[in-house]
Parts: structure tokens; sequence; C-alpha cells
């Protein structure tokens, strides 16, 4: 009998070890957050830590990738730009984010944008870069998707296969290709990538994650291009400060001379901005059909048939 108790004990003892050890495999990942100016923050900050730290797990489930991050997190107050949050870093880590705190604060809206925010964060330690796909829209949309419950909870919508009616103009926007979206409304802006993250989630149900990571790495392998043309136009920016005499080999060049080489730079701007919406245009085409085999306008029409309008 004695056998049988300590066998049993045994067991138990191993079976706890061996949980322990798969759960720790799994779900390893650790957030930690470092508060800044929380005064402002009408919640206690252990309140707000909690369900980050909730937010988190969710998330890295969503995902099925569990890093560890370490986020500075500085709270201000919105003096009436009504942005939300953002996050950013250097070249190589995006690991600040700001979250500001305007007069329609709510716990949904706070912990919404914080999930938004984490969201780009996960996006791009999954992707392994701290840039994003370049594809604005994607990146909201992705981080947007990846908000999951929060999202939809803060923007109280049911969630993400039902679009709003195209004929009410308030609350749809049509969903484009590497739009100026930035220059919307805030509450367009948020129909914009709600929708945007309704197209994340047929991507993943029709294909998989694993075809939307793929489209993220092509997009970004092939978006090093861009970045090469931006660092020649860098080049030809500190070209043309050297010309307005900050250089003394240069200080003895005409003011003709040097509106002419703003001239040039300016040309040189315009020019890049559109061989660059152009370059992305063709690399974002071509992902779709490389990775989906349709093109963005064939994806876009089989996820509208798809879904309930
Ligand atoms: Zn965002």
């Amino acid at each position: 009998m004695d056998k049988i108790k300590t066998t049993y004990i045994l067991v138990i003892i191993l079976s706890v070890i061996v949980s322990v050890i798969y759960l720790k495999q799994d779900n390893s990942g650790e957030l930690e957050l470092i508060f800044h100016n929380q005064d402002i923050l009408p919640l206690k900050i252990d309140e707000f830590n909690t369900e980050c730290k909730k937010i988190f797990i969710y998330e890295c489930n969503r995902l099925a990738f569990y890093p560890d991050l370490t986020i500075d997190v500085e709270f201000r107050k919105d003096v009436g730009g009504d942005i939300r949050g953002m996050v950013y870093g250097d070249s190589t880590l995006v690991n600040k984010m700001t979250l500001y705190i305007d007069s329609s604060f709510s716990k949904e809206k706070l912990f919404g944008v914080f999930a938004h925010e984490l969201g780009h964060m996960l996006h791009f330690s999954w992707i392994n870069s701290s840039g994003g796909t370049m594809i604005s829209c994607f990146d909201e949309g992705f981080a947007s998707w990846l908000a999951g419950k929060f999202y939809l909870k803060w923007q109280k919508k049911p969630d993400f296969r039902t679009l709003d009616t195209p004929t009410d103009q308030d609350n749809y926007v049509n969903l484009e290709f590497i739009s100026t979206f930035k220059q919307l409304s805030s509450k367009k802006r948020d129909v914009m990538y709600y929708q945007w993250a309704c197209f994340i989630e047929y991507l993943i149900s029709e294909f998989s994650l694993q075809y939307v990571y793929n489209f993220f790495s092509y997009l970004i392998t092939r978006g090093v291009e861009e970045q090469i043309l931006a660092k020649s136009l860098q080049k030809s920016m500190q070209g043309a400060l050297l010309a307005e005499g900050k250089d003394p080999i240069d200080k003895y060049r005409t003011q003709e001379d040097i509106e002419k080489s703003m001239e040039d730079l300016q040309k040189k701007v315009a020019q890049y901005r559109q061989k660059s919406k152009k370059l992305r245009s063709e690399i974002f085409n071509t992902a779709c059909i490389e990775i989906f085999k349709k093109d963005f306008s064939e994806l876009k029409n089989n996820w509208l048939d798809t879904i309930a309008i």
C-alpha cells in the first residue's frame, strides 16, 4: 500500500514538473514596463501594469510568439491632437511607447490603445524589422488585429468579420492601397485601421498566419531597395547643407550656386517621393502574387465576397 502511495505521489510530482517545463517553453515571454510621468494617469499604476501583462500574454498567444520585451512607457497629455499613442526607438530596436491621456479617457480606450501599440512592437519583433513592412496600412491593420478583443471593445465592434455599410460615409472608408490615410480625421482613421484589421483576419483565415508572415518577410526584403533610395536622398541633403555655407570650403560659393543646389534638392525629393510610391506599389503587388497567388484587387474582391456588408 505504501509503495502504491509513494508511486502515486511521485507521478504527481513528475507531472507538475513536466507541466511547469511545458508551460515555460510554450509561454516564456516576459513583459517589463518602466513608467514615466504616471501621475497624469487617472488609474492606479498597479492596475494598469496588471492589465498590460494580460494583454501581452493574450497577444503572444494570438501570434504563438513569446519574446521578452522591456518597454519605456511615457504618459503625456494630448493637447488636442487626438494622437492615441505611438511607438519609437532606434534603427535596431523599438522599445519606447507614448500614451496620450485626453479628456475622453476611458479604460476601454486606454487598454485598446496600449494593445494596438504593443501590437506594433510584437509585430516588429516577430518579423525582425524595426521599421515594419513599410506599407503603413498593413502595419496598422496588423497591430489592430493583434490587439484583438481589446481593440474591438474600444471600437465597439463585435468581430473582425463585420464591416460597416459603404453607404454610411461617416463609418466607411474605402480600403485604399498605400493611401494617404494618415491625413484623415481620427474617427475615419479608426474605421480605416479596423477595415485593414478585417482584411488581415481574412488573409489569416483564408491562407494562414504563416502566409501572412511570408508576405511581410517578402515586403521587408524587397523594401531594402527603398531604403537605398532614402539613403541617397539623405546624402543629397547633406550636400545641400554644405552648399549653404556650413562647410568652410564652400564659403566662397555665390548665392546663385546655393539657390541652384537647393532647387536640385527639391527636385530630388519630389523624384524620390514619386519613385518610392511607385516602388512600394510594385513590391506590394508582386508580394501579393508571389505569396497569395492573386493580385491585391483580386484578394480584396474575394474578401468582400466573403464578408457580410
Ligand atoms: Zn499604429
